[in-house]
């Protein structure tokens, strides 16, 4: 290994699915990143994977509330993984069916994909967690999964505000479980290496050689 940190070296869309039923039939580890609308899920996803293109593809008209499954190569250690772009939650104008929709293709989503390794919700860094990120860590904390914060647009805040956020997304939303929250900027590239860090740490006890696959389901 040299001096370089984990770093994410390629990522490729595989398909959009409407629910747990049409994801994809494979065995990689999965990552899912979760935020509400708007919180800057797609930029921290083109960030992380060098791509300024690569999240677009969840934005196109119908494609908004699908699950989206990207394939991603780490190095350092060397890894492929699934990062999984769900929708996001607390859009301000959605009819109530809409947002049961919502629940019902992303409930057993959390609660029953074997793939499932960790789960990233995003937070806004410039305010506190909202109920909906509140009722998300509840659904979350059903699901056992470990979660990584992640606190979005830090660089529209100073640095004792930055360090105020970390501590109110603690003592809100952390287990005692959980690793810290990730300060994060997708315009001055803040946090990536941290949280690609993470993300190996989150999956390597999983990961042979070349991948990291779920055999037999979820551990523990
Ligand atoms: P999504 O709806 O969660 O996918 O959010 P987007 O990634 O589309 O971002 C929503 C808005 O926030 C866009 O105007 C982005 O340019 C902006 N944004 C996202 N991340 C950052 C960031 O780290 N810093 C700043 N200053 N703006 C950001």
């Amino acid at each position: 290994m040299g001096n370089e940190g984990t770093q994410i070296i390629g990522a490729e869309f595989l398909l959009s699915a409407p629910d747990i039923r049409r994801a994809p039939d494979h065995k990689l580890a999965e990552i899912a990143i979760t935020g509400r609308s708007n919180v800057g899920k797609s930029s921290l996803i083109n960030a992380l994977c060098n791509n300024r293109k690569l999240a677009k593809i969840s934005k196109t008209p119908g494609k908004t509330r699908m699950i989206n499954f990207f394939e991603v190569r780490v190095r350092n250690p060397d890894f492929t993984f699934c990062l999984v772009d769900l929708p996001g939650y607390g859009f301000a104008k959605v009819s109530k069916s809409e947002q049961e929709r919502w629940g019902s293709s992303i409930e057993p989503f959390l609660a029953n994909r074997e793939n499932l390794t960790a789960v990233g919700q995003l937070i806004d860094a410039r305010h506190p967690p909202t109920k909906l990120d509140l009722q998300m860590r509840e659904w979350l904390a059903h699901s056992r999964l470990p979660v990584m914060t992640v606190l979005t647009k830090a660089d529209k805040i100073n640095r004792n505000q930055q360090e105020e956020a970390r501590r109110c997304a603690t003592r809100m939303l952390l287990t005692p479980y959980d690793p810290a929250p990730v300060l994060f900027s997708s315009t001055k590239k803040w946090g990536i290496e941290e949280l690609c860090t993470l993300i190996a740490e989150m999956i390597a006890p999983q990961a042979d050689s070349m991948s990291a696959t779920v055999e037999g389901g979820k551990t523990g």
